[in-house]
């Protein structure tokens, strides 16, 4: 059995935050780097998948420069057996669109049983590229998984609904799932382990067409600050008489 998982590095902002010339991006020297919290539930998932299954391989795959190869390493250091990495700088600040289509030119490649994807990742929090990975790829797919079970050419996945109502699902296989934080618990990667990762094979390629950007990024900046904010005290009938008075202060 064959499961490869899209990991992503994502940058984690510091207290302070400048930007860069061209107000598009934070400026990097403000940012930290990890693995998406979201990924590595998604790679401890198809890890103990593969387990219960008996055999099979997890292949992880990143969109990101050299730098990015940090959280290659992290998922080949809890398990995965093989990690791929594609760049070309016109791919930074890529969409989710268009990182679905490089991610897609992989998958196709592996001919995988399962694809697994987090919900979302916590810089860009898109919550988009997993789905539009299983679009390109015409899979089935189903978002938000809290738990996972294969069968015969199906897996039944319970899918994690508003209000925390969960919704059982029967999907056929391969499918592309995005995996929920919580889904299981993410093993800690040993030194040893760690030491091991850094011989494993991490394969760099260049993506194929892009095709057209889905969205740009115009202006990042932090929004002004809003003033007259008002915290009302008191019973909630007190509360009901000065939300009143400040709706018709607002509207004479
Ligand atoms: P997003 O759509 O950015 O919120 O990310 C959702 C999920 O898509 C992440 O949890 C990853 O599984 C995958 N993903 C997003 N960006 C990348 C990337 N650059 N490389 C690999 N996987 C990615």
């Amino acid at each position: 059995m064959k499961v490869v998982v899209c990991v992503k590095q994502i940058a984690v902002l510091g207290d302070e935050v400048e930007f860069t010339e061209d107000e598009r991006d934070v400026d990097p020297d403000f940012l930290d780097y990890a693995l998406n919290e979201w990924d590595s539930y998604a790679t401890e998932e198809a890890l103990q998948l593969v387990e219960r299954a008996g055999e099979g391989e997890v292949v992880v795959v990143s969109v990101g420069d050299e730098d990015s190869e940090d959280a290659l390493r992290r998922a080949l250091a809890m398990g995965a057996g093989r990690g791929i990495r594609v760049w070309s700088p016109e791919l930074a600040g890529a969409d989710p669109i268009t990182v679905a289509r490089v991610l897609a030119e992989v998958v196709r490649g592996e001919s995988a049983d399962l694809v697994l994807c987090g919900v979302q990742s916590s810089d860009s929090v898109q919550a988009a590229t997993g789905i539009a990975l299983a679009e390109l790829l015409e899979l089935p797919r189903v978002a938000v998984v809290t738990k996972v079970s294969l069968g015969d050419g199906t897996a039944t996945v319970h899918r994690e609904l508003e209000g925390g109502l969960v919704d059982v699902v029967e999907v056929d296989t391969p499918c592309v799932l995005t995996i929920q934080t919580g889904i299981n618990e993410p093993r800690y990667a040993t030194l040893r382990a760690i030491k091991q990762a850094e011989q494993k094979e991490i394969e760099v390629r260049e993506p194929g067409d892009l095709g057209e950007p889905a969205s740009r990024v115009r202006r990042m900046f932090v929004p002004p600050k809003g003033e007259g904010a008002e915290m009302l005290d008191g019973s909630p009938a007190e509360v009901a008489r000065r939300i009143k008075e400040l709706v018709e202060e607002r509207l004479k």
